[in-house]
């Protein structure tokens, strides 16, 4: 049966908003009230709902690249991508990707996956293409649920969980954070309630092995002043040869109880992924951030033998691409731990999607609050920042995030 017309699809949403869209498409399918039910029309109203536009909106005051999806039901959902390379992932969206999409059906979201990527695949299958494609397939699901009245972790299988525990993720940059305020800002994590931090050393392949390391004089210091109970992560980002990332590690762990230390070699190089994943048995070893497809997952698991993933919503496909990420991720016995540094669309996607994962870590990345990351929540009507160092799932429709109209049309006249 093909689906009315786009005129009474708008018309069921007004009466069904009347009473909330949820109770008609109810859990567990109960079912709806008789008077209202004979109201309803039928079920393809829903199925045949279609995009109608779809535009990227760079938000330089916020550091944030969102998406906006529209239907031709009147919902609209809202997506966002990694903010590296925004300016060519917008253009992939307004000028490539958006006119694939539009006309099509909202639910058709894996087909839509696989046509955005493999229709575009010449612009790379890693980086700025599986981010384009990100902010629309979240916003795709948003659009979903909102249509349909449920979050979006109901729509992806139901839930395992309810809240994930944060880490406070705190850059130093090399060096250019001072020892001090990186100190500083642990603390403020831990008064926040976080069991955990995370040092983002940010040393990169082209200052591989940097001598002398500054790491150890974070850590240490950290470690001084948080104590023997909240658990330190180091994040290398990649700055390490194999053998000198084993003797750092190895010192990390031994002198500061450092048990979980990320990317500490190229994430391009599985080889020596290996190596130090084999030498440092007591240590998670995390990686995955910069890994945008199952097949790169593939090749970090089965080549680079890492112990725990993490991946990232707004750079690795969306919940589409992810959910296959975590189907692989079981095959292997690996949890996902996801890596997140946006605190409103990012970590209400990330959420909804740990939720869901059977395989997870103890604990999902959190980003230290700058200024544009705090004017970024302000756009939105609900705070989904961590409460006593937890993460919960969201309830409302979609993502359960809703933009404040106002805030938004400011921020889009900036
Ligand atoms: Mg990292």
């Amino acid at each position: 049966m093909r689906p009315s017309s786009a005129s009474s699809r708008r018309r069921f949403f007004r009466e069904s908003a009347l009473w909330g869209a949820a109770a008609v498409f109810g859990a567990a399918g109960a079912a709806a009230p008789k008077a209202a039910a004979s109201a309803l029309p039928a079920l393809s109203s829903v199925a045949g709902v279609k995009i109608t536009r779809i535009r990227c909106h760079i938000l330089q005051q916020q550091a944030m690249a969102l998406v906006e999806l529209e239907t031709d039901a009147g919902v609209t959902g809202w997506g966002e991508c990694a903010w590296d390379g925004r300016a060519v992932m917008k253009r992939m969206i307004d000028d490539f990707l958006a006119k694939e999409c539009v006309g099509q059906s909202i639910h058709d979201v894996r087909r839509l996956w696989d046509w955005m990527f493999y229709e575009n695949h010449d612009l790379g299958p890693g980086g700025a293409l599986p981010n384009a494609i990100a902010g629309i397939d979240i916003a795709l699901w948003d659009a979903k649920g909102r249509l349909l009245g449920l979050p979006v972790w109901q729509l992806l299988g139901g839930r395992y969980r309810d809240k994930v525990e944060a880490y406070g993720s705190i850059q130093v940059r090399r060096g250019r954070v001072s020892v001090e305020d990186c100190v500083r800002s642990c603390q403020e994590a831990v008064q926040l309630g976080y069991k955990a931090v995370k040092i983002r050393m940010q040393i990169r392949e082209h200052f591989l092995n940097l001598e002398p390391d500054p790491t150890f004089a974070y850590v240490a210091a950290a470690r001084k002043a948080l104590g023997d109970d909240i658990v330190i992560m180091v994040d290398a980002n990649n700055g390490y040869s194999a053998a000198r990332a084993i003797q750092t590690g190895l010192k990390l762990y031994e002198n500061w109880n450092v048990t979980y230390f990320e990317d500490p070699v190229s994430d391009q190089n599985n080889a020596e992924m290996a190596q130090v994943v084999d030498a440092l048995q007591r240590v998670n070893i995390v990686a995955g951030e910069k890994c945008y497809t199952r097949w790169q997952i593939r090749d970090l698991i089965v080549q680079g033998r890492v112990g725990m993933l993490n991946p990232d919503v707004i750079k690795a496909g969306g919940f589409t691409e992810l959910d296959r990420i975590h189907h692989l991720a079981t095959c292997f016995q690996k949890p996902i731990q996801l890596h997140n540094s946006r605190p409103t669309i990012s970590t209400a996607a990330s959420v909804h999607a740990m939720a869901t994962y059977s395989q997870v870590g103890r604990f999902i990345e959190y980003p230290h609050l700058t200024p544009e990351l705090e004017a970024q929540i302000r756009l939105f009507r609900q705070d989904v920042r961590p409460r006593d160092g937890w993460l919960h799932l969201p309830t409302g429709p979609g993502l359960g995030l809703e933009p404040d109209p106002a805030a938004l049309r400011a921020a889009l006249a900036e």
